[in-house]
């Protein structure tokens, strides 16, 4: 099926007691039995709810999996994943990525005796050079947050074929629509669909898609004994944001090629991080494994001061200063005082991530009432 039928039906069936053809807010945590263990499957609602049900249906087809795991947030989603380690295994991950992640990663689980490895991934000879017997699993943002930068899922699932090591892709910023980790050899997708498969800003939610049985009925254990599960209403707004994912992202694309292209000609503006670019060090690899480039893109100032970013940041009128991406609405964002704050500055500097730098989630309102946004809040 195409990606704009899968998108819209995904995980759609009539509802069997009225034919509602929207899958009900099964609000309730709770099931009747007529007699002990006698039920229709369904117990208790942190276990199951027939509006999870549907949308975990839906994010196994959009990803081209087997299946589909919701959770209360991203976060919750990679906690999820994590806990499938024990004390002394090890973790690669790329040394750009999700603020958030990386806080779990050094604060949280560092603490229970799992070693990270940050690594440059734009290379796979690194990740490589990091592996060892105790690697468990490799995590991989690709492109990164915020630098853009492109990992081959590809090549990492070529270098641990016949090894016992999982491949997890946080693919939120380029979205089903764009690029389908399982099909290039990951073991796991992430999402926090929060972002682009809510589409709307009006949902906090994450996700976990995967192929093989026996680890899906990990992750489900985790999710059910761990509990962050999401309530029905949130499942609801995400299963109805997926029916319009592509065409979002196809208008995504297109104002994101035009601003790109546009910031980089501007005279005021220094480097355009951009992954659409002939010159971006990942463009071949981004072609080869994504339909399109997206909206999300970062930049700097030709005055790379952080005085003339934040004059910018607090001068647009349509793109809003905000965390978070993926709307129909633009956002504009300070990685460094806002999602990426909770990295140091020196790790952050040495891994590109400017003090100055200012990402843009170009969202589908009309790109050139974007332009003069911009325009005016860099003449400034
Ligand atoms: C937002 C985000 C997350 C975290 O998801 P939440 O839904 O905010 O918990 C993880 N990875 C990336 C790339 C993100 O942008």
């Amino acid at each position: 099926m195409k990606a704009a039928t899968k998108f819209i039906h995904a995980g759609a069936h009539p509802d069997p007691s009225t034919g509602a053809i929207m899958t009900p807010i099964y609000q309730t945590s709770t099931y009747v039995q007529s007699a002990p263990g006698k039920h229709k499957g369904f117990e208790y609602a942190r276990s199951q709810n027939p509006t999870r049900k549907a949308l975990e249906e839906a994010l196994a087809i959009i990803e081209n999996g087997k299946h589909g795991l919701a959770f209360s947030s991203g976060v919750a989603a990679t906690d999820a994943v994590l806990k499938l380690l024990l004390p002394g295994d090890e973790v690669i991950a790329s040394n750009d990525m999700y603020g958030g992640s990386y806080r779990l990663f050094t604060k949280i689980f560092q603490n229970y005796g799992i070693k990270f490895h940050f690594v440059n991934m734009q290379d796979p000879v690194n990740v490589k050079a990091a592996m060892n017997d105790k690697t468990k699993l490799i995590w991989t943002e690709t492109p990164t947050n915020p630098l853009m930068n492109i990992t081959d899922i590809g090549a990492i699932a070529e270098l641990t074929k016949g090894k016992k090591i999982w491949i997890c892709v946080d693919n939120t910023f380029a979205s089903p629509y764009l690029q389908n980790p399982l099909d290039l050899g990951a073991d796991i997708v992430m999402h926090s669909s929060t972002k682009y498969l809510g589409g709307h800003s009006d949902v906090i939610q994450g996700a976990l898609m995967m192929n093989d049985d026996e680890l899906r009925e990990k992750l489900y254990f985790i999710q059910k004994s761990s509990g962050a599960v999401p309530g029905p209403m949130d499942c609801f707004l995400v299963l109805r944001g997926i029916k319009t994912l592509h065409v979002r992202m196809k208008q995504h694309c297109e104002n994101g090629r035009i601003l790109a292209t546009w910031l980089k000609k501007h005279p005021k503006v220094g480097r355009v991080y951009w992954c659409g670019f002939e010159d971006h060090p990942g463009y071949n690899v981004a072609k080869k494994q994504m339909k399109d480039f997206g909206g999300m893109m970062s930049f700097t100032l030709k005055d790379d001061t952080i005085e003339a970013a934040m004059k910018v940041l607090s001068s647009t009128k349509v793109f809003s200063l905000a965390e978070s991406l993926g709307g129909v609405e633009s956002l504009i964002n300070h990685p460094a005082s806002m999602t990426h704050a909770s990295i140091p500055r020196e790790e952050r500097i040495k891994n590109g991530l400017s003090d100055a730098l200012i990402r843009l989630s170009v969202g589908i309102e009309d790109a050139e009432d974007l332009i003069e946004d911009l325009n005016q809040a860099i003449s400034k």
